[in-house]
């Protein structure tokens, strides 16, 4: 599935092409295109594209809309097509988006009304969805949510201790960066050889904003941001936590307003606030000339992390992974080690080489613990576009699955006779009579009957079914291949080569005849359900029976797509008792991909 993800900011937008299998690991997507606008002016904006090897150059858009509206151009000078779907990331989702979902016009009016609680984020992401479908108004278009994997969080986590009416008008603990913590959590299980089920994992996202969360056997149980992303850790210019009790000193004292205070502690905060700078790389540097303010930032942003690694071990009641990422977590060695010093009491230590030495190509995910100690950490690059991509074609794939029913038929046993075979059963020149048409077009059950005989026994009154084949076909169960006393092969219709004799026994004679098979079970499937279900001829599919008594899944049910065919699944009489069918059932095609264990169905 081919997936173009958007991650339209206020002044910026980034935007990734993604074939990927949603049923695969993570790593094993393919980035086959990256790009991003910014820096937009009157002469236009720069353009970086490029998945390994970056190329700058300064394109004619002058607003965020004219840069998406040239995307379709950009992709197709790569010799890039359509894609089968848009991802927007989406900056809230309040509580009411737990997933990807796909941007209905009520869903996009949803999210309008979530504006108040991201005014800057959620219009410009807006934005991009609108001109989006102007330029791909066949393609669907689905909302990735930061705030959705969070939304598993208990009420004790999320819940500020503020006065009931201001709770009551929406007051709570969101967090963000969900999209990269649920990412890297996945990648280290998969890495580790883990299921997420089996493990307690923080997540340290240190890029210029900075996050750590508690992910409870795949599920977040805590975030560091709250209702907003100022909360928390240390960031380039945000403070993280704060006494509330500022807001009125600093009024009182420093005769500052509201808004010249949220101002100041989303842009002059953090690390800029603290050193001057809100680049890690700077701050380093200067630290390491010697430069105190520098040195003290780094002291409290590692010693934050730290607190926050402390506490999410205690709601989680220990330990697994350690995961680092984020434009610092990935590339600062130094920082890695300040944050985790002091840490061996809960057995963490990291191996000061494997720690100096991360290569994070090809989404790698070393570990950098010290050997033997418990905690494993690891480090990687975030890949938020990825995670977005596969989330959409996850929740595609399911929603497909979603719709698409197949009606079981059960096969009672039944003969298929060639010309030959009716002469020597019915006498020379007899024609077989239509009784009942069934439902493939052009078959039908004939009046007349057949016994089939076996050393063992004999199966009176079986139906035979026309038109006439080149080839004579006894199709019964296990259940009859034992009474017959004929061990019968499981084989696909007409694969008759090498199958066992079984005697048919007419009105005017007996006929011993190989043929003898029990009927793999199959779809026939009419062209235009296979290419709305995305399955072609010979596909092997699984088959859901949620609805049957003893609900059971068929694996590898044989696809045959058929001109004129009727759609529905052939299972035989022992298979639909295995399923408790009675007569009419439904079943469902499964989606390709593994169900994950981080969709948030049980919440911790
Ligand atoms: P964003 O949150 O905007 O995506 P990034 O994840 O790119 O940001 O992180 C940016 C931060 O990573 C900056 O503070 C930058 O200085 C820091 N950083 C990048 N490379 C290094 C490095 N080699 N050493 C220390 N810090 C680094």
């Amino acid at each position: 599935m081919r997936i173009l993800v958007f991650n339209a900011g206020s002044s910026s937008l980034k935007f990734g092409v993604f074939e990927l299998d949603p049923g695969a690991p993570l790593n094993a997507a393919r980035h086959v295109f990256k790009g991003s606008f910014d820096r937009f002016g009157a002469d236009g904006c720069d353009m970086i594209t490029g998945v390994t090897e970056r190329s700058r150059a300064r394109a004619p858009h002058r607003t965020l809309a004219a840069a998406i509206a040239a995307v379709p151009d950009v992709l197709a000078t790569d010799g890039i097509g359509a894609p089968d779907a848009i991802a927007h990331r989406i900056a809230h989702g309040g509580t009411g988006f737990t997933a990807a979902t796909e941007l209905t016009p009520e869903a996009l009016a949803r999210i309008e009304t979530l504006t108040p609680l991201a005014p800057l984020h959620n219009p410009a992401n807006l934005e991009g969805v609108r001109v989006a479908r102007d330029c791909w108004p066949d393609v669907p278009q689905w909302g990735v949510f930061d705030t959705a994997f969070h939304l598993t969080q208990p009420a004790r986590a999320t819940t500020y201790a503020v006065p009931p009416e201001w709770r009551e008008a929406g007051l709570r603990r969101f967090g963000f960066h969900g999209t990269s913590h649920k990412y890297v959590a996945r990648r280290a299980a998969e890495e580790l050889g883990a299921e997420l089920r089996d493990l307690r994992i923080i997540s340290l996202h240190l890029g210029n904003g900075a996050s750590a969360c508690a992910i409870n056997r795949g599920y977040s149980i805590d975030t560091s941001m709250g209702m907003t992303p100022l909360e928390g850790l240390v960031m380039g210019t945000r403070p993280g936590d704060l006494d509330p009790g500022v807001f009125g000193f600093l009024q009182r004292n420093l005769g500052l307003d509201i808004d010249t205070i949220e101002a100041a502690l989303g842009a002059e905060s953090g690390l800029k606030g603290l050193a001057g700078s809100s680049d890690m790389r700077d701050v380093e540097a200067r630290a390491a000339e010697g430069d105190a303010r520098a040195q003290e930032a780094i002291n409290v942003y590692a010693y934050r992390a730290r607190k926050y690694i402390g506490a999410y071990a205690a709601a989680m009641g220990g330990l697994d992974v350690l995961v680092f990422t984020g434009g610092i977590g990935e590339n600062s060695p130094s920082m890695r080690r300040r944050i985790c010093d002091g840490l061996e009491y809960m057995g963490l230590k990291l191996d000061h080489d494997r720690n100096l030495h991360v290569d994070l190509s090809d989404r790698a995910a070393p570990q950098i613990e010290a050997y033997g100690t418990r905690v494993q950490v690891l480090v990687t690059e975030t890949a938020e576009q990825l995670m977005i991509a596969h989330e959409v074609a996850s929740a595609r794939a399911e929603a497909r699955a979603a719709h698409r029913p197949i009606p079981v038929a059960v096969s009672a046993r039944h003969v298929h006779l060639d010309a030959a075979a009716v002469e020597a059963l019915f006498g020379k020149g007899y024609e077989l009579t239509p009784d009942k048409p069934l439902r493939q077009p052009g078959n039908w059950a004939a009046r007349e009957r057949v016994t089939l005989a076996g050393p063992k026994g004999r199966l009176e009154r079986v139906a035979i079914l026309g038109p006439l084949r080149p080839q004579t076909q006894i199709e019964v169960s296990r259940t009859d291949s034992f009474l017959l006393g004929i061990d019968a092969p499981v084989r696909q219709s007409g694969d008759l080569h090498g199958t066992p004799h079984v005697r048919l026994i007419g009105p005017a004679g007996e006929l011993d005849t190989d043929g003898l098979i029990i009927a793999a079970r199959h779809i026939h499937m009419h062209p235009d359900d296979a290419a709305r279900m995305e399955v072609a001829d010979g596909d092997y599919v699984d088959v859901n029976l949620d609805h049957a008594e003893r609900a059971l899944t068929f694996a590898h049910v044989l696809v045959r797509v058929q001109p004129n065919a009727f759609t529905e699944m052939h299972i035989d009489t022992d298979e639909a008792n295995a399923a408790g069918i009675g007569s009419a059932t439904e079943g469902e095609i499964v989606p390709e991909m593994a169900v994950t264990a981080l969709s948030p169905r049980t919440p911790a």
